[in-house]
């Protein structure tokens, strides 16, 4: 039976709906692409249900035509009758709009734009880009007629006969002016590629308006007078372009993936020309349908500014970058993706946030990330350890953020030490607690604390390095967070001398009062607090070392505005095995030699610390100057 043709109103609450999708959808709008081309898949993966023996070539044909100020989207799937579009299209579609509507409604914690980019909204999204639409569908249904259906708001339709030949759909849409960067090939293929990357059948992407290419063409064997094989040129159209990869390596079971597969994956995917450290290779069926590829990406220079990318698909549709509901945080400092087609996706942000299915998708992939490491930990020692540096920032933060991550790691968590080798906490409390106070001694400047730290070291006490940006707040983490049992102490090398229990005597015995109530004359400094040591380079006067609490107090708060700037309070320890510190233990204290000396000497500790004042760089170098004078003279 031919169909009659028909006017009507899609749907009461159409009125009402199309100015609201249209201005909210605003900032997404470029995924009434990813909806109707999902569409199309669907309805191919219908079609192949029905007829599972088809020899069909079965795929998906984008056109831009930009003369025309047209998209077309065709596809060989099953098709509608006119009564399914009735259905299908003039009401079920909107029911889902409505529902999207109530939602909005409901959702008053402002997260509206959030919701947009993750929200299938379906078919009627492509009235966000176009001015009219159309479909040209046959069903499949032996003695199907092709139906025809017209809107220019997506309020009202026109359904009529229609001239579709073979069972399928061509979606036409006529795009408007506002949008008519749609229309744009190059803008088309990247929105195409971002959401339609890795659908299930064959996508391709033609140009309406393309131009035959010249193009040269061997004529049969023959040979031009040097030999080359004879050409001639022909005019070719160009080839329509696939867009996706229809088996995404994350669907391949891990078995058949070689470490090349997910290289190369990891190139293509996230435009990377290093390659990954390591990866995951999630892939869980029960009791949630989860497949992934979690990358750890080698650290680029500027770590401060490191950013992941975990892309998340729903049954090989893309969704959204770094959904942080889904993923716990810290992850996002990896790239990867993540296809989880059960998630509730078309629903607010507040709900993902309280949905238990939610939860235990994260807490799943913390388990299998905090798996991978320690197996890495337990079987491969040593390529951990070439990991480490670069995984770090990403494990301490996950720590910081999430206890149960720590739990799960804190037997993995190595230091680098001075010597260059890793240690675990645990190896570093074995090796070295029976010899000090019972802290992890630390540097975060090699160079500038050498001095410090070869005192402990020469004494065979070890000493990690704790130079990255996240190591300070790592640090109090340990200290004060997580179980009792597992909490440590750490202080930097240079913050007292208390922990050399064994008290090296080398050098000379000298009289400590008498050069503290020295130096605390000339400095006119009545509490500075003077020690004696013996430092291993003989050459070394002294050095200044600064309470651990104290020094990370003031660093707090000069972070935070210095607004009480709080006073140096050094602690000077002087040489024991060094010239300079022998004599000036003999001199008069009165000499104006003498201050100067202690000046300097304090000075010069201080400096090997941090740099001077402006201030005191002015008396330093004026002190210097006069110190050479007498040199001269001398
Ligand atoms: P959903 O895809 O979530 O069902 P949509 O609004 O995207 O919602 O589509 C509504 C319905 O219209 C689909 O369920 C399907 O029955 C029908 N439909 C849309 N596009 C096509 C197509 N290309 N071929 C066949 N049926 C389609
Ligand atoms: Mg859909």
């Amino acid at each position: 039976m031919a169909i009659q043709k028909e006017n009507g109103s899609v749907s009461i609450d159409a009125q009402n709906m199309m100015p609201v999708i249209k201005r909210w959808l605003y900032s997404d709008k470029d995924i009434f692409l990813r909806e109707v081309v999902s569409n199309a898949c669907d309805a191919i993966t219908k079609y192949r249900m029905l007829h599972p023996d088809t020899e069909e070539e079965m795929r998906v044909t984008v056109t831009v035509d930009k003369e025309q100020k047209l998209i077309r989207i065709s596809d060989t799937g099953i098709g509608m009758t006119g009564d399914e579009v009735r259905k299908y299209i003039n009401q079920v579609a909107f029911s889902g709009a409505s529902e999207f509507l109530k939602q909005f409604e409901d959702d008053k914690t402002g997260g509206k734009a959030d919701i947009i980019g993750h929200f299938g909204l379906g078919f009627y999204s492509v009235f966000m880009a176009s001015e009219k639409v159309e479909i040209e569908t046959r069903s499949c249904q032996e003695g199907a007629e092709p139906v025809h259906w017209v809107s220019e708001d997506g309020m009202g339709y026109e359904l009529d006969a229609g001239k579709r030949e073979d069972h399928g759909t061509d979606i036409l849409l006529h795009i408007s002016e506002e949008e008519k960067e749609f229309l744009d090939l190059y803008r088309v293929r990247e929105v195409l590629k971002r959401y339609c990357g890795f659908m299930a059948y064959p996508i391709f992407l033609e140009d309406a308006n393309a131009k035959p290419v010249e193009k040269d063409v061997p004529v049969g064997d023959e040979k031009n007078e040097d030999g080359t094989p004879k050409t001639e040129k022909i005019l070719e159209m160009p080839k329509p372009e696939q867009i996706n990869d229809t088996d995404p390596l994350w669907l391949r079971k891990p078995a058949d993936c070689k470490d090349e597969d997910y290289k190369d994956f990891y190139h293509r995917v996230f435009m990377d020309f290093e390659d990954p450290l390591f990866w995951i290779h999630l892939n869980v069926d029960y009791p949630f349908n989860l497949k992934g590829i979690l990358f750890f990406p080698k650290l680029k220079n500027d770590f401060g500014t490191h950013e992941g990318e975990i892309k998340l698909f729903a049954g090989q549709v893309f969704v959204a970058d770094n959904i942080r509901e889904v993923i716990p945080e810290f992850l996002m400092l990896l790239k990867g993706v993540i296809d989880c087609p059960d998630l509730p996706l078309n629903v607010s942000r507040s709900f993902l946030q309280n949905d238990g299915y939610v939860k235990k998708i994260s807490s799943h992939i913390t388990k299998k990330v905090a798996d991978k490491l320690n197996a890495l930990m337990n079987t491969e020692r040593e390529t951990y350890e070439g990991y480490w540096d670069d995984i770090a920032p990403f494990v301490k933060y996950g720590c910081i953020k999430d206890s149960k991550f720590y739990d799960q790691v804190k037997g993995s968590l190595l230091m680098r030490k001075t010597d260059g080798k890793y240690v675990t906490i645990a190896e570093y409390k074995a090796a070295n607690f029976d010899k000090t106070e019972k802290k992890i001694y630390y540097t975060n400047d090699e160079k500038r604390q050498a001095a410090s730290v070869n005192l402990y070291t020469s004494r065979g006490i070890d000493v990690v390095v704790m130079n990255t940006l996240i190591d300070g707040n790592f640090m109090s983490f340990l200290e004060y967070e997580g179980k009792e049992e597992d909490r440590v102490t750490f202080a930097r090398v240079d913050a007292d001398i208390d922990g050399l229990k064994e008290e090296s005597e080398e050098g000379k015995e000298l009289d400590a009062e008498k050069l503290q109530s020295l130096f605390r004359g000339a400095l006119g400094k009545e509490d500075l607090e003077v020690k004696l040591e013996s430092l291993g380079d003989a050459e070394l006067i002294a050095m200044v070392t600064e309470d651990e609490q104290m020094r990370r107090y003031k660093e707090m708060s000069r972070i935070y505005g210095e607004r009480f700037p709080l006073p140096d309070r050094f602690t000077l320890v002087l040489n024991r095995r060094n010239e300079t510190v022998q004599a000036l233990a003999e001199k008069d204290p009165e000499a104006e030699n003498t201050k100067m000396l202690c000046q300097q000497v304090y000075d010069l500790a201080r400096m090997a610390a941090q740099p001077l004042e402006a201030e005191e760089i002015t008396a330093f170098l004026s002190r210097s100057g006069r110190l050479l004078n007498q040199l001269v003279k001398g």
